[in-house]
């Protein structure tokens, strides 16, 4: 454990304190946040918000400011009906306001998801590699980590997923498409087979795919917002720290039924979206389709990545998202450092062997591919 001595206070140490005891031995997560030219380890947006749309931003702040004496809207209605708006833009999905949920990131969606539906006793089931916040949501909300695997390819086999939901009776299914470290989109045949499977449990149990790169899929790879009409339990998160380049904002949300959306009302503290983050969140949506202006090419720049990877004789995933996870180092570790040393600062993450890479601007990938040169001809 790091030295959490308290050097201001009475000397007290974490082991002083009455912590939680499945909580004693872990570490705050997070990827190293490093002062270097070249980021490309979180899977942001390289592209900074432009200038007149940071006016409006900062006009629609100021006018929320103006307010700030009064907590904000509890149900933020208007934010939500302007991310349904969005969503039939971007998918084609026909959702009421009531459909939609939001918080601070995708990241505290998905926490109101384990605090309204899983809980001491029951379970949440995912299939790894994948997202590696899912497991400390589950440890937050003190829900049992049941983890399956996927294929070789990244996959999830479907008779795998459904002998793996009859098994642990999950009362929460985590699938993210496209999925992070891999950047595997699954088959909405997949998605059905676990809905399928799900609707027998005597208990139920809900759906949660995670899009947050769903904006970057490939043409012809399909939404999980198609399935909604027809599954109650189904919700569908998405982010704008993504494709959006809103990270610094944290704003996340999924669509869902009403009633699912109902559920998580009630885990929610109360104002837990701020005026500020509302008010920012609605400017950038009425500049939505500027803001994803720059998709198409971080897409191109993607498949570019994927192809000059292979090219030069790595491994690579098929990605439908913003990154590319390729290999296989016998000691990754050195090849990311090597790159740090280069002033290129990619995540060593996903199954051993393996890295991840976001998509940077045109230059930013230059340089990845010049120091990764360099580094593995050592
Ligand atoms: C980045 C990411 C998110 C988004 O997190 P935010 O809290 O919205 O910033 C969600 N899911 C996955 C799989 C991610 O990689």
């Amino acid at each position: 454990m790091t030295d959490t001595t308290d050097r201001t206070g009475p000397g007290t140490t974490l082991a002083d304190l009455p912590l939680r005891e499945d909580l004693r031995d872990e570490h705050p997560y997070g990827a190293p946040q490093l002062d270097v030219p070249v980021v490309l380890n979180v899977n942001e947006n390289p592209y900074p918000v432009a200038p007149g749309i940071v006016a409006d931003i900062a006009a629609a702040v100021a006018h929320a400011a103006a307010g700030l004496n009064r907590y904000p809207d509890r149900e933020f209605l208007d934010l939500r009906a302007d991310l349904a708006a969005f969503l039939r833009v971007e998918s084609g999905a026909e959702l009421a306001p009531e459909q939609v949920w939001a918080a601070n990131g995708s990241n505290e969606v998905m926490l109101h998801v384990l605090q309204a539906f899983g809980g001491p006793g029951r379970r949440a089931l995912s299939f790894a590699p994948t997202y590696s916040m899912y497991p400390e949501y589950a440890r937050d909300t003190q829900t049992t980590w049941v983890v399956g695997q996927r294929t070789d390819a990244f996959t999830v086999d479907v008779e795998h997923a459904r002998a793996m939901v009859r098994e642990h009776r999950p009362s929460v299914v985590l699938l993210a498409s496209p999925n992070n470290p891999t950047g595997t989109a699954l088959p909405l045949a997949t998605v059905e087979a676990v809905l399928d499977e799900c609707s027998r449990l005597s208990q139920g149990a809900v759906v949660v795919v995670d899009e947050a790169y769903g904006e970057f899929r490939r043409s012809g790879t399909p939404s999980a917002l198609e399935l909604l009409p027809r599954h109650g339990n189904l919700a569908v998160s998405r982010t704008m720290s993504k494709a959006f380049s809103l990270a610094g904002a944290r704003v996340g949300y999924l669509a869902a039924s009403t009633a699912f959306v109902d559920a998580l009302r009630i885990v929610r503290l109360p104002y837990h979206l701020s005026a500020v983050t509302q008010a920012t969140a609605r400017a950038a949506l009425r500049h939505s389709e500027e803001l994803l202006s720059t998709v198409g090419e971080l897409r191109t720049r993607r498949d570019e990545t994927v192809r000059w990877l292979r090219d030069v004789g790595f491994e690579v995933a098929d990605s439908d998202a913003n990154f590319v996870l390729f290999g296989r180092f016998a000691d990754r570790h050195a090849v990311w450092q090597g790159l740090l040393e280069r002033g290129v600062l990619i995540r060593e993450t996903g199954p051993a062997g393996w890295l991840r890479v976001s998509i940077g601007t045109a230059d930013e990938m230059q340089q990845f591919r010049t120091a990764l040169q360099e580094v593995v001809s050592q």
